[in-house]
Parts: C-alpha cells; structure tokens; sequence
C-alpha cells in the first residue's frame, strides 16, 4: 500500500502539493477523485502560537489539475484542533491550507496557475479551460480574473509606476440607467516617458466616476500612492478630484489629445450653427461649409495647396462664416502650441492662448467662449502637460486595441470576461506568469 501511495503521489505530484493521497475513485461525471491527507499539519493556535491538540477533521473538496485528460478532485482531510491555552479566545482551529489553496476559492493554486497560463500562452478560451477542470465558466473566469489583476499589479509591476494614466472607455453599448457600459482604464505611462518600453495596462475598474478612480488608489498601498508623480487623465472632473483627494504629490495633467478634441468638437458645433443660420438646413454637399468640414480639423501644416485654396474660398464664401474663421484660427493655434518643439514655448503660447479666450469675447462666437471658459479652468491640468511630457496616447492606443477586441468578441458574457480578456491581451502578463 506505502508503495501505491508513493507511485500515485509521484504521478500526480501531489507531495508538491504537500499532502499524500490515501485513495482515488472514479465517479459517473467523468472526474477522478483523490483522498489525500496533508503531510505536516500546522497545529500552531492562530490565538496564540501554542499547538492545540487533535480534535478532528473537516472534509474539504477543491479541483486540481486535470489528470489524464480528466477533470480531478481532491478531497483534502483537514485536521482541526482544540485550542489548551486557558487565556486564549480561540477554542478550536483548522490546520491552515493557505499554500495549497487560495483563501476562499475551489481550486488549489496550481490549478489557477495552469488555468491563466492556458489562456495566456495557448489562448484557450475560458469555456475550453472550465471544462477541462470541470468547473462553471462563471466560476473560471472569476478565478483567472482575479489572478491576472493580481499578476498585473504584482509589487514588481507597481514599483515602477510614477506616470499613471486614467482613461475612460465604452466598453459595451447599452441603454438603461446609470452608466454600467463605462470602465475607468488604468494605465502606466513610466516606461514610455522614460523611454524605456511600451504602456501596460495595470487594470480596469467598473464605472466612470470618482470612486472608480479613488477605490482603486485606496486599495493600493501607501508607497505606491507616494511614488506618483503624474496623473494624466481626460476632461472628467470626477478623476481631478480623486487625484486630489488620494494622491498627496502627483500632478494632474489633462492630456492633449482630449484638449484638442474639446476644441475640435466646439469647432464644428460652430460650423453647424452657421451653416443652418446661413442656409437654412443642415450641411449638404454642395454648401460651402458642408465641402470644408474636414478641411477645418486638420492641421493647417499638413493641407494641400488646393486644400488651403478652397478653405479660404469657404471661409470667405459669407460674412458669418467669420465665427468659424475665428474659431478655426484658435483650434489652429492650439494644435501649434502643443507641436513646439521646445516644451517652454509651447507652455507660454498655450498660457497666452487661454488667457486671450477666457473672457470677453465679442457676441457670436458662443462656441469659443465655452471653450475658453472651460478650458481656462483646467489650465493647471493642461499647463501641467509641458512641465511632465506626459501624455495619454499610449492610452489611446490600448483603448485602440481593446476596441478591436471588443469587435471581435460581441458575445462577451459580462464586463468581468472583457476584463480579463483585456488584461490577457495588452497587460504585458506573459513575461510575469513564473510570479503565478
Ligand atoms: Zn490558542
């Protein structure tokens, strides 16, 4: 039998584990079932230090790797004990199975471990994976969610971090209250204005909202809320705040792709108006305006001689059409602020910018005042971008990749899944799977 035992434990490498298997049967659901006791008991009192003695066992049932193809049990005899110490308040203990068994979940650490590295490495989707451990896709896919945010804020991983990134981003489109299609995507931008790497992706909260942000922040440590230095992030005040409220020493730092898109957005919105005030309908091919909607966005440095040609024609075409030459004028502008080559300079034409437009502007030109209103209150964020060089493109970029994932995978059950597969897509894990 001793003999058994020690061939069985060898091919299930279950003295890895730290227990040795006292039996197996089959059952009809297809699935192998392993008795095991553990090898060395922990009997030291968690009250008090002192060993308890032996008062009996708890049966606990877990999945482990699958064994010849076949999803596998084990069925773990848990010794419990009865606390002797007089003083102490604890009167009876379960040996502790933390090694072997995450706190609160059905599945031995291994398993998790196999579990991410199939869907990392072989891209094995989660349904493939439940099966073959014979566990819920439910189940599955909240196990390996949880191990790759633990993988992808690994200490190793947040050491690093001294520009952080905020976005938010649409992830499903679906009608209803509140705003349960958003999540707020965390990013670490250190490695890209250090110039050392790519962007990762640390993790994606639920929500767009102030406590999206704060949460996150509050469960990370102190010294990791002490190291950064930068926080770049959209137009949404909620971050500002958070940022604010958690992180005593960072800068918030508006990011010029969403400054330029506020500016952008005013721009036509101003062309829209005038183009109904001056022809009585919206833009139709044919109207001068309707023939230079584009034209408009792009940045003058880039037109074409016969681009430039027919701006200027469009423009001129009526004397209202002055508000969107102004407007347009200022977009410009600020476009070429952020394009100086010397980041000084860049700063001080940005400041003349916003102060020119803050206020006072003469009456039609609604748009530009909005924009000078709003953007003047956010001038320390947006200032702040030529002190730091930081930028959310990066950002963009992973919300660009993670859009085509969401393309490709419609089907996805819930925000859970897309998570997990976001963070397996672009969180850089693969080089981190040993830490498992
Ligand atoms: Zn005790």
């Amino acid at each position: 039998m001793a003999e058994n035992t020690a061939i069985a434990d060898t091919i299930c490498r279950t003295i890895e584990l730290g227990v040795t298997i006292t039996g197996a049967a089959l059952d009809g659901h297809e699935r192998t079932h392993l008795y095991c006791e553990l090898l060395a008991a922990d009997d030291r009192c968690p009250g008090c230090g002192e060993p308890g003695r032996l008062r009996d066992h708890v049966h606990r049932e877990v999945a482990d790797l699958p064994i010849v193809g076949h999803p596998t049990r084990l069925h773990l005899q848990v010794p419990r004990f009865r606390c002797e110490t007089a003083t102490c308040p604890q009167a009876i203990f379960r040996a502790g199975i933390d090694d072997i068994v995450a706190p609160r979940t059905q599945v031995t650490r291994r398993t998790t471990a196999w579990m991410l590295q199939r869907m990392i490495v072989d891209k094995m989707s989660v349904k493939s994976v439940a099966a073959a451990v014979g566990l819920g896709w439910d189940t599955v896919n909240a196990i390996a969610l949880s191990a790759a945010r633990n993988l992808a804020a690994t200490p190793e991983r947040l050491d690093r971090v001294r520009v952080l990134g905020v976005d938010e981003h649409k992830w499903k489109h679906v009608r209803g209250q509140g705003d349960p299609s958003f999540v707020t995507v965390l990013v670490d931008l250190t490695p890209v204005v250090d110039g050392t790497g790519p962007a990762r992706l640390l993790d994606m909260v639920a929500g767009r909202s102030k406590a999206a942000l704060k949460n996150w922040l509050d469960a990370r440590d102190q010294a990791f809320r002490d190291r950064i230095r930068v926080v770049t992030m959209d137009g949404f005040a909620g971050y500002r705040t958070a940022t604010a409220e958690t992180l005593d020493r960072a800068r918030a730092v508006m990011d010029p792709f969403h400054v330029v898109h506020l500016a952008a957005e005013k721009l036509t919105r101003c062309r829209q108006r005038i183009q109904t005030a001056t022809c009585g309908h919206r833009g139709r091919s044919g109207d001068p305006l309707y023939g230079i909607r584009r034209t408009l966005l792009t940045r003058t440095g880039l037109l074409t001689d016969k681009q430039k040609t027919r701006l200027k024609i469009g423009l001129d075409a009526h004397d209202e059409h002055v508000a969107i030459a102004i407007t347009y004028a200022v977009y410009q502008e600020l476009i070429a602020a952020y394009e100086q080559p010397h980041r000084r300079e860049g700063k001080i034409a940005m400041y003349k910018l916003l102060k020119r437009i803050r206020t006072g502007l003469p009456a039609g030109l609604a748009e530009l005042a909005q924009l000078g209103r709003s953007l003047w209150a956010r001038r320390a964020e947006i200032l702040a971008y030529f002190d730091t060089g930081a930028s959310n493109g990066p950002v963009e970029a992973i919300n660009g990749r993670l859009e085509h994932l969401r393309g490709i995978a419609l089907g996805f059950r819930n925000l859970r899944h897309y998570i997990l597969r976001s963070l397996i897509h672009s969180g850089g894990l693969a080089e981190r799977l040993h830490a498992l």
